[in-house]
Order: C-alpha cells, then structure tokens, then sequence
C-alpha cells in the first residue's frame, strides 16, 4: 500500500484562472506585509504565465480544472466572463466558471449568456471578496437560472482562515433553506465548521465538498491538521468529494495538496472518486 501523488489522475475542482494582470493584483494582496515586513497572507508559488500554469497542472496529471474567478467590484464581471470564454477555446480541459457582481444591472443578461451561449458550468461566488450574504435577494434570478438549467455554484463558505460576516455556516444554511436543489460545492470542506458541512450531505443531494487545503502537511498551517474532518465521514461520503488544490495561489508544491489524504491509506476506490470520478460525474466530462 502507501499510494503516491503520480498513482492518480485528477479534475482538479478548485482552480483559479485570472487574466494575468488580476492575477498579480491578487498575489499582491496574498504577499502583502505588515510592519514588521511579515507577509499576511502567504508566499505564492507559482506567479508564472497561463500557459505555464496550464503546463504544470498537466505535468500534475491533472487532465481537466475549473476555472473559478470573481468581480472585486461593479461593472466588471461582464469583462471576465468573456475573458474566461476565450480562455476556454483555447484549453477545451478548462470546466468553464464565470462570476457575478450581485450589484450589475446587467446581471441576468451576462449569466444567460454564460450559461446559453457559452455552456459555462456555472459561477463562482467569493462572499469574502465580494461582501454580499449567498441568500442575497439580488441573487434571486441568477439561481432560479442555475437550478432550472442544472448549473453549478461554488461557493466559498467556510471561516478560515479568515472570515467576515458574510461567511460561516449559519449564512449558507440560510442559502441552502432557500434553494435546496442546487447544485453546490462548498469549498474548503467548509473549513473549519466540517462537521456541520458534513452533516448536511445527507440532507441536500446536489451539495459537494472540495478538499481544497484541508489535508496539507502540518508544517503549512499547523492549525489545519488538528481540525481535520474525521476520517469515518470522509469514507461515508467518498461520493460527495471532491479534490481541490487552490492552484496557482498556493505556498506550497502543488503535490502537497493531495499529501493529508494519501498518508489515511485509504483504499485505490477512496482516492478514484475523490481525485477524479466524482467530478468526471457531476461535470459530466466524457
Ligand atoms: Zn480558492
């Protein structure tokens, strides 16, 4: 036993693609220092190019990765949708995510035509960057669009490692009341409120987990491995898994990011699903 990173392939479910110059206003953010020159956020890894980006993440054995993104502001996601579109004619693995700013006017007009005209799979909402409850009134139409025609929302929804008042489980518990349909990936596991995550599986069939940066080594984030979702439910819901990296805005070599999950020795199935079935499934990826 003791599987290795190269025993797998993957669908990498939570990759961030930015046109590069939002890329580097980002990695400035994650880099920023305090005082006493201490980096607040943390080192990025791979600052490289797109097509470096896209050449890692095959070298990964990565064969499809999303490409979550959001608007940091009004009047702009428009211009990332269709940066996005462009950016997935030209890599047909990308599984194309747009974003939304609950704010534009032209709101329904831009996910229409992201889910019409393009076949996004869905959009990707960041409640810590862009400041608006996910059970927001102004969210009304786009979800009745994604329930109706069975699209994705991915959603940021956990506390850590930062929060404000827009995240935590009793917001998305409001969302999810209010929508029990959607499809949904929480990222993160939720981290850290897993448990409470966890337990909602059972009760919303179309709401997924993404592992992303739950199961890194502990000399990263000490905190994340004594909080670590219990081993028994993660067997209990191999099906409802799914792998994430974070990538490129990562610390660490990509391969860490599957390290936590390996080290359980969980059986050759386990690993299937979670790093590959599973979003070979939802995403239906032929
Ligand atoms: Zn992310």
């Amino acid at each position: 036993m003791g599987y290795k990173h190269t025993d797998f392939k993957y669908i990498d479910s939570h990759v961030h693609i930015f046109p590069t110059d939002i890329f580097k206003a980002i990695w400035k953010f994650f880099e920023r220092r305090d005082e006493n020159n201490k980096v607040q956020g943390w080192p990025i890894k791979y600052k490289l190019s797109i097509d470096e980006m896209i050449s890692i993440l095959k070298d990964q054995n990565v064969t499809h990765f999303t490409t979550y993104n959001y608007a940091h502001k009004a009047g702009i996601a428009e211009k990332l949708n269709e940066w996005i579109y462009e950016f997935s004619t030209s890599y047909k693995n990308a599984i194309s995510f747009g974003c939304i700013w609950p704010g534009d006017k032209n709101r329904v007009e831009y996910i229409k035509k992201i889910f019409n005209s393009y076949q996004f799979y869905g959009i990707k909402i960041q409640p810590l960057v862009q400041n608006f409850y996910p059970f927001d009134d102004r969210m009304n139409d786009i979800y009745k669009i994604i329930v109706d025609q069975g699209k994705w929302v991915s959603i940021h929804a956990g506390t850590a490692p930062y929060k404000n008042k827009y995240v935590g489980y009793d917001n998305f518990l409001k969302f999810i009341k209010k929508y029990p349909n959607i499809h949904v990936i929480v990222a993160h596991m939720g981290a850290f409120e897993y448990q409470k995550f966890l337990n909602l599986l059972d009760n919303y069939d179309n709401l997924y987990l993404d592992t992303t940066m739950v199961f890194i080594p502990n000399n990263i984030f000490p905190e994340r491995k004594v909080k670590q979702p219990n081993k028994d439910e993660l067997i209990s819901f191999q099906n409802r898994i799914l792998f994430g990296s974070d990538f490129p805005n990562i610390p660490y070599d990509y391969k860490k990011s599957t390290e936590g999950l390996l080290e359980f020795d969980f059986d050759k199935d386990f690993y299937k699903k979670i790093f590959y079935e599973n979003a070979k499934k939802i995403f239906k990826i032929t």
